[in-house]
């Protein structure tokens, strides 16, 4: 479909000056739902004019970053400092329109002048003395080669605009420095080079962190005086910590990647940051990218800062490892389980349908692909360590549970099916004749078979494990419960 003025086309302008970060994440999957939305287009545009800190590595954590989120961008990627001549030549055409103006003041004139303010305890603003040289005073300078930068004359009035997040904002123009454009090496400013791409690239809606709503005024301004309408503006909230503070290392990982690493979904991650500032409306939480594209509105949008809570992220990540099936779980699990050392390729590949219906089974408790080796290894390994606090809440009193767990060997050897029905019978007559609670049987069973204080339902853990393996682990906790006592 060719772009169209009504076509809307956003776009996400990450510094390559480190990894992706969670709220440059954020802020790229709101511009990418809002283009997914309304059928415009979402672009990338690397703002690399930083040579001393933009690295390449960083590039393509960036696009390492957005392609495993799942949020594709459309056109070619845009490299900022490619788009140096326009910028000088917007620069050029601001002086030639008496919008901007050369300032010859060094730094450390700038530096006097701001001392003799201080002294005076009056806050600094550049006096616009260099937009008082007369012409051909200027023409000298320039012709002598002394060094200026180019500073935009800010005009008189007020700047506002109508936030899509905040509503009105309004700066009065006297609290805005004429602010520099160029630098003496010819070099773009941040403000300048924003505007001249945002208008090259055709952007309709600046959509980006509300950190940035003090560049906005200076970006309308450069808008305006270079002739062309302004964009619309939606700044969306800080991402903070538990502790109410900015997000930073401080609070554990930032990097999506880490995330990554870890062992979070996709599909969770998006969605878990899909909420950092926006709600669908309603108790809604677990999403998929299709369903977040649907649901997504402006509206949406919140304007208090956002936190992040990684507890809630292993929550949804949880939540989105139930969604996947059996088969979309496998190749994420499998390589962690060989890693593990719990079976080869071959050996699962052998009993893939039991293999299956293992993950389904361990999907339901475990929050990350970790959670579910973690959870898996009782149903491989030859032996299994006992969690201490299971030991000790479980089978406390070990000559019992020593006595208990020979019983229950017994009453499941002797079945002729190993099935669950006949086990769960088996067991609870047990229970009865020994006038036990059911559990008194089934937790200390738990551990003796997983270690573990939780796992699935007792008879789909004695199905999966199979006949051979849960009477081992049966002969191995009585060996065990019954030397430990002794000794
Ligand atoms: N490079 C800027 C940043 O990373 C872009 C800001 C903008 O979207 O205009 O904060």
């Amino acid at each position: 479909m060719p772009a169209t003025a009504t076509t809307p086309r956003v776009r996400f302008a990450p510094s390559p000056t480190g990894y992706l970060h969670v709220g440059g994440a954020r802020t790229a999957l709101f511009n990418w739902l809002y283009a997914r939305k309304y059928g415009g287009q979402f672009l990338l545009r690397i703002e690399d004019t930083d040579k001393a800190r933009s690295t390449e590595e960083s590039t393509r954590a960036i696009f390492e970053g957005l392609t495993w989120l799942g949020l594709d961008w459309d056109e070619e990627v845009v490299y900022q400092a490619q788009g140096l001549a326009r910028h000088q030549r917007d620069a050029q055409l601001l002086l030639e329109r008496g919008a901007a103006y050369r300032c010859f003041c060094t730094p450390a004139e700038l530096e006097a002048q701001r001392a003799a303010a201080e002294a005076r305890k009056e806050s600094f603003k550049y006096d616009r003395r260099c937009a008082r040289l007369p012409k051909d005073e200027v023409e000298r300078r320039v012709a002598a080669g002394i060094p200026f930068v180019v500073r935009f004359l800010v005009p008189e009035g007020t700047t506002e605009w109508n936030d899509l997040v905040h509503g009105r904002i309004a700066f009065p123009n006297k609290d805005i420095e004429d602010f520099v454009i160029l630098r003496s090496d010819g070099t773009p400013i941040y403000n300048l080079a924003v505007v001249s791409d945002d208008i090259a690239m055709r952007i309709t809606l600046v959509m980006r962190g509300d950190d940035h709503i003090s560049n906005t005024p200076k970006q309308i301004l450069l808008y305006r005086a270079l002739g062309h309408d302004t964009p619309e503006f939606a700044h969306v909230p800080m991402i903070h910590g538990l502790d109410g503070k900015k997000l930073s290392k401080r609070h554990g990982a930032t990097a999506v990647a880490d995330y990554r690493k870890e062992g979070i979904l996709p599909s969770a991650m998006v969605n878990f940051l899909a909420l950092l500032g926006w709600s669908p409306g309603g108790d809604r939480e677990v999403m998929t990218l299709g369903e977040m594209v649907e649901l997504f509105s402006i509206e949406g949008l919140q304007k208090k800062a956002a936190v992040f809570d990684p507890k809630k992220l292993e929550w949804m990540n949880g939540q989105h490892l139930s969604l996947l099936s059996a088969a979309e779980l496998e190749p994420r699990v499998t390589p962690d389980v060989i890693a593990a050392g719990l079976a080869t390729a071959d050996e699962l590949a052998a009993r893939r349908d039991w293999y299956f219906a293992l993950i389904d089974l361990l999907k339901v408790r475990a929050r990350t692909v970790h959670d579910i080796v973690r959870q898996a290894v009782p149903y491989f390994a030859h032996t299994i360590e006992y969690d201490p606090e299971a030991v000790s809440k479980q089978w406390k009193d070990r000559e019992a549970t020593a006595e208990i767990l020979g019983a229950i060997r017994e009453r499941l050897a002797a079945l002729p099916q190993w099935e669950p029905q006949a086990m769960e019978a088996a067991l609870r007559g047990l229970a009865a004749e020994r006038n036990l609670a059911a559990g008194k049987i089934f937790q200390p069973l738990r551990v003796a078979l997983t270690g573990m204080m939780v796992s699935p339902g007792i008879f789909e853990v004695l199905s999966a494990m199979g006949r051979d393996l849960a009477l081992k682990r049966l002969d191995d906790a009585v060996r065990y419960t019954k030397s430990v006592n002794g000794s």
